[in-house]
C-alpha cells in the first residue's frame, strides 16, 4: 500500500509546473486547475518524485510510460470536458489522466490492457477520491455496455481509428486520439468530432509521441 501524501513542498512544485504551462500556452484555465489539484507524485514511482513535476514522461513499468504534463493539458483542452460528461480513456496506465479529467466533474471510465499495471492502478484509485471506473480490457472494443460517451481520449499511439470507438461516441461527441505518423515518426494529435449525421470533422493539432496502442490484453 502506497503513502499519498501531499506536502506543501509538492503543492509548491505543481504550482510552478503550471504556470510554466501556462506559458507555454495553455490557456483553459478549468484545465490548469485541474493538474493543480491532482498530485502527479504520487503516480510515479517513489524514485522519481523528485522529478513529477517537471515536463517529463516517466517510466510507469511493463515499458509504458505516465504521458508528460504538456501532453495531458493538451488532450484535456481538446476534450472540452463539461462536468457530469461520460469520458472513455484508453490507456489507463497510472492513472493520471484519468484524475485529471475527474477532476474537471467528468464521469471517467479507462480502459487498460497490462494486468499488473490495472491491478496496480486500480489499487492506488482507490485511495483516491477520483470518480474513475478501471477495466482490463482491449481499448479497440471500448466498453460497449456502457455506451455511449459524450468524449472519448486514447493516450496511446492509434494506427488507424478503431470504429467501435466511434459507434461508441455520442452525435456531437469528441474523440482526441494520436495517430500514427505514416513515416512513423510519432503522432499528429487529432480530435474528431461526429457530427449529427454520423459523419466525422477531423482537425489537427501538431506532433507527439506515445507508446504503441496495441490489441488484446497482456499479463506482464
Ligand atoms: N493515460 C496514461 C498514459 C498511459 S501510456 C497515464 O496517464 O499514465 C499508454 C497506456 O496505454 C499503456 O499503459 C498501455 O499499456 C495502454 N494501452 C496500449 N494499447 C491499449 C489498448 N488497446 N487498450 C487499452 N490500453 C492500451
Amino acid at each position: 500500500m502506497k503513502i499519498v501524501e501531499d506536502n506543501y513542498r509538492h503543492k509548491g512544485l505543481r504550482q510552478q509546473m503550471v504556470n510554466q504551462l501556462r506559458a507555454d500556452g495553455i490557456t483553459d484555465e478549468r484545465v490548469l486547475a485541474a493538474i493543480n489539484e491532482v498530485p502527479r507524485h504520487v503516480f510515479l514511482d517513489s524514485s522519481f518524485v523528485e522529478y513529477a513535476y517537471s515536463d517529463q514522461p516517466f517510466s510507469i513499468g511493463s515499458g509504458q510510460t505516465i504521458s508528460q504534463p504538456s501532453t495531458v493539458a493538451a488532450q484535456t483542452s481538446l476534450l472540452s470536458i463539461g462536468s457530469g460528461m461520460k469520458v472513455l480513456e484508453i490507456g489507463t496506465g497510472s492513472g493520471y489522466q484519468a484524475c485529471v479529467l475527474s477532476a474537471m466533474g467528468a464521469k471517467v471510465f479507462s480502459i487498460e490492457r497490462q494486468r499488473n499495471l490495472y491491478l496496480r492502478t486500480k489499487e492506488l484509485l482507490g485511495q483516491l477520491h477520483y470518480r474513475v471506473k478501471t477495466f482490463l480490457g482491449d481499448g479497440y472494443e471500448g466498453l460497449p455496455s456502457y455506451k455511449p460517451f459524450d468524449r472519448i481520449i486514447i493516450t496511446a499511439g492509434a494506427p488507424y481509428i478503431p470504429p467501435k470507438l466511434i459507434d461508441q461516441l455520442k452525435p456531437n461527441g469528441i474523440m482526441v486520439i494520436p495517430m500514427d505518423r505514416p513515416s512513423g515518426e510519432g503522432q499528429v494529435m487529432v480530435r474528431l468530432t461526429k457530427l449529427p449525421d454520423g459523419t466525422l470533422s477531423r482537425e489537427e493539432f501538431g506532433d507527439f509521441k506515445f507508446v504503441p496502442m496495441l490489441t488484446g490484453t497482456a499479463s506482464d
